[in-house]
This record gives C-alpha cells, structure tokens and sequence, in this order.
C-alpha cells in the first residue's frame, strides 16, 4: 500500500492516508511516506470546457483528439470537466474511455442555436421548437443543454436568439428531463431575460445586472464569467471596434460584481473556454482573483465550490477513488503554484 501524507490547503496538520485498488484507506499502517511536504487538493474543475474540438470557429470534433485533450487535462490537475457543448463527440468518446484516463464530466452535447445565431454549422433550429428540440438534445448529453443567447449579427450588433417565453419554456423541457441549462451570452438584455426564465448557469454574461444576481444567488444559479475568454475576444476583434468596446464595458461590470455575486449566492465557477493553454483553469482562477477574491476564494471557485455545485464529495474520504493533485506550496499562502502541480494521483497511480 503507498501511504501519503496530505496536508490540505490552509492546514498544518497532516493526515496520513494510503491507497488501494485506487481508493483511499483509512488505515495506512507503517512503510514510507510519500510527499511529506505536499499540499493537496481532490482536483480542480473546469466549469466551461470544450473537449470535442482544438480551436474555436471549427469543424464537428474529434474522438482521438478528445481522448488526449480529456488526458491533458487530468496532467494538469483537472479532475472534473463541464463540457459546455459542441458536437456529440465528447459524450461518445469519453464514455468509452475509462475514469483512470479522463476527468468525470458532465457535458452538454450539441449547441443549440438559431440560424445565424451563432458560428454555423451547430444545431440551428425554429425557436418554437426549442422544448421538442432541448430534449432531444438532452438525450444524447450528459447532465447539460447549451443554448447560444446573444450573437452579432452584421451591421446590427448583438441579438438575442430566443425570446423570454421560448427561454421559459426551453428550460422547463430541461428540468423535465433532468438537464441544467446552461446559455451563452455576451451582450446586454440576454442576462436579465435568462435569470427570469430559470436558466441554471450564465456562460459569460458581463451584462448580468446587482438585480439579476440576486435572483441568482437566491436559487443557487451559477455564473461562469470566463475572463481570459473575453480579454482574448476583445484583442481578436481590436479594442477600439464597436465589438471590442461593448465587451471591454462588460468586462468591468464583471469586475465590479463578481464578490457581491458570490456574497449574493451565486455559484461562480472558473472555464477555459479555449482561451487558456489546454486544461490550465487554475489561471483563469488566478484571473478572477484579481477582482478582489482572497485567495481562498480563489480555490473554492477553482475546486471547492464547483464540487458542491456537482454534488461531488469535499474528496479524500475512505473508500472513494484515492485523487489527489499536490502542490510544493500552500496554495491558500501561494496560489500561483495552483497552475503547475508537482504530481498528481488519479485513481491511486501517480500520473507520469
Ligand atoms: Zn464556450
């Protein structure tokens, strides 16, 4: 059996626990200890993923090119992944690949939009028909509908795709199939009306308003701003363009309502959304940080919170799968060692 000393964020004292057939032990018995000087956390997660595809403005995904990103992701540390939509490809693949060689995942399978609502060639359908076409979604996703909210259109910025009855009724087609909702969402009024309509996660939404985050926070909502996404989407598109203007407002409103949204119960969580080298949440945690979280807030956003939030345990709990990501530092003293783990344990095997 190896045994390890785990020393939690925060903490000095150290539990000593051991590993077998990949779970953990509660009675590690004598023999050599490994990494008496690591802290460790059960993993971090990544709340706006998406595995299926490489770069962002492209193609249906691919299954091997998900196989070794879901794998990457684990190197980093990245224990559980909300796939926030594109293909099919995700769900397909990753379930055939076994738990020790990816992340857990939920996911929200193909992104439902309107025609020319969205980047082309994802499921573009009649708004009327959003309750028929959300489940049939739903049956091929695991745990998650994306819808697209907002989109520029040209010469006309920013329009929303659904209106706040069809959101409504979207979402209640959702829960009656057991999916959350997840919309995405970079302009004003999209926010307002997907709080009204009961969507369970804001993906983006600068323009959320002090009002729409009360409603949220009161019902447990979660809100996943993806800072390192906009900031690269506002030097795409140049910042002095009418686009990079609107998303630069947006970016300081996130700013000044981040802590309030999480004082107000909202459940902010930290996503790559393709913007960060691949599975490297930990700097948009870090990013978010810079709005005011201490930096314990900074690691609930990044593994405790979401945890929750996917009714995951707080981890290192005897019988479970023995996970472990290990830091040389306190991360809640140091948390710029959050982005590059000294090892990690998936399973109880040390990944190489
Ligand atoms: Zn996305």
């Amino acid at each position: 059996m190896a045994r390890f000393h785990i020393r939690r964020p925060g903490t000095h004292e150290a539990v000593t626990l051991g590993t077998e057939n990949g779970t953990w032990q509660p009675d590690p018995g004598a023999g050599d200890v490994t990494g008496t000087e690591w802290w460790a956390i059960p993993g971090l997660v990544d709340a706006h993923s998406h595995l299926a595809n490489e770069v962002l403005e492209s193609g249906p995904g691919d299954p091997v090119g998900t196989r070794s990103r879901a794998f990457a992701y684990l190197e980093r540390g990245v224990f559980c992944v909300i796939d926030k939509g594109w293909s099919d490809t995700t769900v397909m693949t990753l379930t055939e690949v076994p738990p020790t060689e990816r992340p857990d995942f939920e996911a929200a399978g193909e992104i439902i939009a309107v025609p020319g609502g969205y980047f082309p060639g994802f499921r573009e359908i009649d708004p009327a028909h959003l309750a028929e076409e959300v489940k049939a979604v739903a049956a091929e996703a695991k745990g998650w509908v994306k819808l697209v909210g907002d989109w520029p259109r040209k010469g006309r910025g920013p329009l929303p795709n659904f209106d706040l009855d069809q959101l409504r009724t979207g979402v209640e087609a959702a829960h009656e199939v057991g999916a959350r909702v997840a919309i995405h969402t970079m302009a004003p009024d999209v926010p307002s009306m997907a709080v009204k309509a009961g969507v369970d996660s804001i993906e983006h939404g600068m323009f959320l308003t002090s009002d729409d985050v009360a409603v949220l926070g009161e019902r447990g909502g979660a809100w996943v701003p993806t800072v390192v996404r906009i900031e690269e989407t506002i030097a795409m598109l140049g910042a002095e363009s009418s686009g990079g203007k609107l998303l630069t407002r947006g970016l300081q409103n996130v700013g000044g309502l981040l802590t309030d949204a999480i004082a107000a119960g909202v459940v902010v969580l930290a996503g790559t959304d393709f913007a960060t080298d691949l599975g490297d949440v930990a700097s948009e945690g870090l990013r978010l940080g810079q709005f005011g979280m201490s930096a314990e807030e900074i690691l609930m956003t990044l593994c405790d919170r979401p945890r929750r939030y996917l009714g995951m345990s707080d981890g290192f709990v005897s019988g479970e799968p023995a996970d472990a990501v290990f830091f040389d530092a306190d991360p809640v003293l140091s948390p710029g060692v959050l982005t590059h783990p000294v090892a990690v344990m998936r399973h109880g095997r040390m990944l190489a």
